[in-house]
């Protein structure tokens, strides 16, 4: 990796929103270094559902072919139907629509899902290098590039632009936001995810689980294959602090309850378990813009708080941030001022349904009868199942 050379854009962070900017940008003509702290293809703790709507986005940028062959592979699992089931156990079932061309949803899991993108945004011109950010080098208020450690040494990487997109636990945002705009509580979530084999799955049908205790969060089984699926919960992170709650222990006990044990063979085997966290899209003036940098993705902060689904988010955060990158390449001016139509064009697309997905939430959280109602009644309303089809 040179370290002099000035590049036109350095993202940090390979996962869906980097990879997807990268490869938008190089096939732009732009001359772009994607970094990741680790090689690919390497797992991401997460649900693995992909809706339609993600899927045909990469078809646009030419991934359609590396698509079909992991689905011809068995490595992303095709989604016909979802379930939800309310406290008191009222189901509701719906059929996922197809994407405008056409396309499936998928459980996707994110090794062979986030391999796809890398590859790419290598195939498409990108230069790929494991490398960890540890900050954005920051010169008179600008932003200039990133100090990065590959093989134990560090190095100053220049760049006229860098993207952000190294996740939950962003180094690009750690330093660039003022520490008023952190993500409170109320706005995150912790989740638990596993992969479990023996537990007969409802074939091609994604199942959310909304009982009282774990709202306004939920269980999820999410089949990968036969006899297995991800499975998992999550939680809004004031709740479970609140509540003193352990989400193995949790997971241990969604196992227990009458509409799943049955269903759970030879004692179920469980393995990956991993936690991670999310932060929801819904707090209201979190900067995305800055002097020489763009934050996308989980480093942005778009997750839907109801679904906790990030991945489309992830997505168009990157075709917006990359649409402003190229403008602002093209004019010469990567400041603030020139990218500020980025805080923008994010507004418009994310906003309002991340506000109502949280408003919902709210709901949810002090009146679960409510979880009752709208699935009881569900054909006639059909708010819920819009939600979670529409937001996963
Ligand atoms: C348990 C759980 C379940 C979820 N389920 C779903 C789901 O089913 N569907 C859905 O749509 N969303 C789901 N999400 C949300 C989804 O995982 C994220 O929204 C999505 O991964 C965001 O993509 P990203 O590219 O912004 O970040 P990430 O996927 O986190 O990618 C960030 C990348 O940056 C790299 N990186 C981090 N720090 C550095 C550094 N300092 N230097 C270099 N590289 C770095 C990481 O290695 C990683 O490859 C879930 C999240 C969790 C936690």
């Amino acid at each position: 990796m040179e370290g002099k050379k000035e590049r036109d854009v350095i993202v940090v962070g390979a996962g869906p929103a980097g990879a997807m900017t990268a490869t938008i940008l190089a096939q732009k003509g732009h001359d772009v270094l994607l970094l990741d702290r680790v090689p690919f293809p390497r797992d991401k703790t997460c649900g693995d559902a992909v809706p339609a709507g993600a899927i045909e986005r990469m078809h646009h940028y030419g991934m359609k072919e590396k698509v079909d062959t992991a689905v011809a592979r068995g490595e992303f699992y095709p989604l016909k139907s979802l379930k939800i089931v309310s406290p008191r156990a009222y189901e509701i079932q719906a059929l996922l629509e197809k994407g405008h061309e056409g396309s499936d949803s998928y459980v996707a899991p994110r090794m062979y899902f986030d391999h796809v993108i890398q590859q790419h945004a290598i195939d498409s011109g990108t230069q790929f290098c494991v490398a960890q950010a540890k900050e954005p080098i920051v010169e008179d208020g600008r932003v200039v590039g990133v100090r990065a450690q590959t093989n134990g040494s560090i190095s100053d990487l220049r760049a006229r632009l860098v993207i952000g997109a190294d996740g939950v636990t962003s180094a690009i945002a750690r330093r660039l936001r003022p520490k008023t705009e952190q993500h409170e509580d109320a706005h995150r979530a912790v989740a638990l995810r596993a992969y479990i084999e023996d537990l007969e799955e409802i074939p091609h049908e994604v199942e959310f689980y909304l009982y009282k205790d774990i709202l306004p969060g939920y269980a999820w089984i999410f089949p990968i294959g036969e006899n297995r699926a991800n499975i998992g919960l999550g939680m809004r992170l004031d709740q479970f602090r609140k509540h003193k709650l352990n989400l193995e222990k949790m997971l241990q006990e969604f196992l227990q309850m009458p509409a799943i044990k049955p269903r759970v063979k030879k004692g179920g085997q469980l393995h990956d378990v991993a936690t991670w966290q999310l932060n929801f899209g819904s707090q209201a003036q979190m900067q995305h813009v800055f002097d020489g940098a763009l934050l996308v993705g989980d480093a942005a902060g778009f997750i839907n708080p109801i679904t906790g689904g990030g991945i489309h988010n992830s997505i168009i955060s990157a075709e917006l941030a990359a649409e402003v990158a190229d403008e602002a390449l093209k004019k010469g001016d990567t400041s603030y001022e020139g990218m500020q139509v980025y805080e923008q064009r994010c507004h418009d697309e994310l906003w309002e349904g991340m506000q109502k997905s949280y408003r919902m939430q709210n709901w949810f959280m002090h009146f679960p009868v409510l979880v009752d109602i709208l699935v009881r009644f569900g054909r006639q309303s059909q708010s819920l199942t819009q939600t979670f089809l529409s937001k996963l």
